[in-house]
């Protein structure tokens, strides 16, 4: 299998970029617009043809290259039904499958950062978007974010996955690239709590400053903006 994690440095964005092997299908997820010329470089290299691209939710840090992929590889635009983007082809539910060769994804919907977030499950690794970070969980106080759905996507979902299930997240800002479920059931100090009431009362009380990208990059999101458009 190929699988590679690029890192965005301004937006401290992981994207993934999946394949079964050389001259095989491939699959995005998350890719940051600017790195765009960086991921068809990589596809080419490994003769890779991206027919998939996937955006865990509406992205408010910065441009997703949803859009400008596909025009210039004509890839499919995925993302979970709840996404107020325009320009998505197929729009998948809970419990999906998503395939590649003989690779295959299954969406878990996981809404609580945003009310559109979705993780993806491949065999030993799940894609976990910004719903679970490491040794973090994503922020809830925008698009239409709920603490009380985050707390329900994480420990009746995600911490229900296998212990060894290696977790990849859409984002780190320590540079850790990855971790495990099991990991950050004992060592996550947002999941140390005993309810959906307490984990509310740390995501509600958190007062960290609105991305400053905000006002751009959600509607540009929505209606997928391409470079000539930036
Ligand atoms: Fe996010």
């Amino acid at each position: 299998m190929i699988f590679k994690q690029l890192f965005d440095t301004t937006s401290s964005t992981y994207t993934y970029i999946i394949s079964s092997g050389k001259g095989r299908e491939a699959l995005i997820i998350d890719p940051v617009i600017e790195n765009t010329d960086e991921y068809i470089r990589v596809l080419k290299n490994l003769d890779l043809k991206l027919v998939k691209v996937i955006d865990t939710h509406i992205h408010a840090d910065h441009i997703s290259g949803l859009n400008e992929l596909s025009k210039r590889t004509r890839c499919s635009k995925i993302m979970g039904e709840h996404s107020s983007s325009e320009i998505i082809d197929i729009h998948v539910k809970d419990n999906e499958k998503i395939k590649i060769d003989n690779i295959e994804l299954i969406s878990i919907y996981t809404p609580g950062h945003t009310d559109c977030s979705y993780s993806f499950l491949m065999n030993d690794r799940v894609f976990t978007g910004d719903t679970l970070l490491i040794n973090s969980t994503g922020r809830t106080d925008f698009q239409n974010g709920s603490s009380y759905d985050a707390y329900d996507s994480l420990f009746n979902k995600l911490l229900k996955l296998p212990e060894k299930t290696l977790v990849y997240p859409a984002h780190d800002y320590n540079g850790t690239k990855y971790s495990t479920i099991e990991n950050e059931k004992n060592n996550n100090p947002r999941l140390k709590v005993s309810s959906p009431e307490e984990y509310a009362a740390i995501m509600d009380n958190l007062n960290i400053e609105i991305p400053t990208m905000i006002n751009i990059a959600v509607p540009a999101n929505k209606k997928g903006i391409t470079l000539d458009q930036l």
